[in-house]
C-alpha cells in the first residue's frame, strides 16, 4: 500500500482551485486501491496569518465536512486535525535544528505571504515548510498530492528527510510531490497571472465552494478575458485557458470538446455553459455539505486523531532514539 498524505488550512473560504488542484486527486487516490490516505486539516498552518477564534473553530469544522462532501470516505481515509496531534509540532521543532535559514528563505510561500502581511512576519510563517515537512514525514508518506504552487515545499521536505537520514540512520521515507497536469494551478479569475487563493484581496479571484449559485454566475460573467473573440486556450490566452480547464475539470469534457462545441461562439456563450457547469457542481456538493451533521463530523475527527496519533507517536519515538534524546 502506497502511502499518500495532504492537507488544507482551515482559513477563509475553501475554492475551486483547491478542489481541482488538490481535494479532487485524493478523492481518486483513495478511490483506487492501493493507497492508504490520510487528509489533515492543518491549523497550525492558518494561525501563521492572523486567525480570529470564533471563525477558525467553525472553518475547520468545515473544512473536515468539504471534504467528505466531495467525497473522501472516513471508512477508508483517516481525517483529522492537526493540532489534535501534538507530535507535529514536536517533529517540527526537532526538524528546524537541521532546516538551513538560506534555505527556507527561498521558499516563494514565505516572499509573498511576507509581503501581503507586512505587519506579522512571525517565526511560524518563516518555518511554515518546516512543520508542513514534519506532517508529511510522521506518516511515511510516500505521496503528496498537492497543486503546484506546494512543489516547492515537498521538494525541501525530500532533503531534510534525506539530511535527517544522513546524520541519524534512515528514519524518514523521501515523498514525492504528485502534482496532476491540469488543475495544478488554477488561475484568479479577476487575474490570470496569480493563482487562485483563499486569502486573495478580492473575492471575484476565486469561487468559493460555498457560494451561492447567483454569486458564482456573477463571479464568471466579471471574469477577466483575452483580446480576440474564440474560445481557445493557448499560451496567449490565459484567462481564456483557465476558465477551459475548469469547464473540462468539472463536466469530464476534454478542452477539445468544449473548444469545438464553441467555435464560432461568442465569449457570453462560453460563459453561459461555464455558468451552468459550475452550479452544477456547486450544487451537488453545497446539498452534501448541508446534510452533515457537525456531531458527527466532530466523531470522525476525533476517530481520525487515535488512529494517526498512533502512527505519529511510534515515529516520534524512533526519532528521539536516533538523536539521542532519552
Ligand atoms: P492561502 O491563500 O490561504 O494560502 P490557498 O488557496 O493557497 O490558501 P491552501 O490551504 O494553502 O490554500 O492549499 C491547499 C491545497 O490547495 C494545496 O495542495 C495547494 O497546492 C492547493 N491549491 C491552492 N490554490 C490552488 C490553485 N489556485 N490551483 C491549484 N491548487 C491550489
Ligand atoms: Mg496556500
Amino acid at each position: 500500500m502506497q502511502k499518500v498524505f495532504s492537507g488544507v488550512q482551515p482559513t477563509n473560504n475553501l475554492h475551486l482551485g483547491n478542489y481541482l488542484g488538490a481535494i479532487k486527486n485524493w478523492v481518486e487516490l483513495s478511490r483506487q486501491g492501493g493507497y492508504e490516505s490520510i487528509f489533515c486539516i492543518v491549523d497550525l498552518h492558518a494561525i501563521t496569518v492572523k486567525q480570529e477564534p470564533n471563525t477558525l473553530r467553525q472553518n475547520v469544522l468545515n473544512v473536515a465536512k468539504t471534504y467528505l462532501a466531495l467525497g473522501i470516505d472516513p471508512g477508508k481515509s483517516t481525517i483529522f486535525v492537526q493540532s489534535h496531534i501534538k507530535e507535529h509540532a514536536e517533529l517540527a521543532w526537532i526538524l528546524n535544528t537541521i532546516a538551513k535559514l538560506s534555505e527556507l528563505e527561498r521558499m516563494t510561500q514565505f516572499k509573498d505571504k511576507a509581503k501581503q502581511h507586512k505587519e506579522n512576519i512571525n517565526m511560524g510563517l518563516f518555518g511554515y515548510p518546516v512543520l508542513m515537512a514534519a506532517d508529511i514525514l510522521l506518516y511515511d508518506t510516500e505521496v503528496v498530492p498537492v497543486g503546484e504552487d506546494q512543489k516547492q515545499h515537498v521538494e525541501l521536505t525530500r532533503d531534510l528527510a534525506n539530511r535527517f537520514n544522513s546524520l541519524f540512520g534512515k528514519t524518514f521515507v523521501e515523498p514525492e510531490a504528485l502534482i496532476k497536469k491540469e488543475g495544478a494551478r488554477i488561475m484568479g479569475l479577476d487575474d490570470p497571472t496569480k493563482k487562485m487563493s483563499k486569502s486573495a484581496a478580492s473575492p471575484n479571484n476565486y469561487i468559493a465552494l460555498l457560494d451561492s449559485p447567483a454569486v458564482a454566475a456573477k463571479k464568471i460573467s466579471r471574469a477577466i478575458t483575452d483580446s480576440g473573440s474564440e474560445i481557445k486556450s493557448g499560451a496567449n490566452k490565459p484567462a481564456l485557458t483557465n476558465l477551459l480547464t475548469i469547464y473540462s475539470l468539472l463536466s469530464g469534457e476534454s478542452v477539445k470538446e468544449i473548444e469545438k462545441e464553441y467555435a464560432g461562439k461568442q465569449y457570453s456563450d462560453f460563459k453561459k455553459g461555464l455558468t451552468e457547469v459550475v452550479t452544477n457542481f456547486l450544487t451537488n456538493f453545497q446539498t452534501k455539505f448541508n446534510a452533515l451533521d457537525d456531531t458527527k463530523v466532530k466523531a470522525i475527527l476525533e476517530d481520525g486523531a487515535k488512529k494517526a496519533g498512533a502512527i505519529a507517536q511510534s515515529k516520534m519515538k524512533d526519532v528521539k532514539t536516533k538523536m539521542g534524546l532519552i
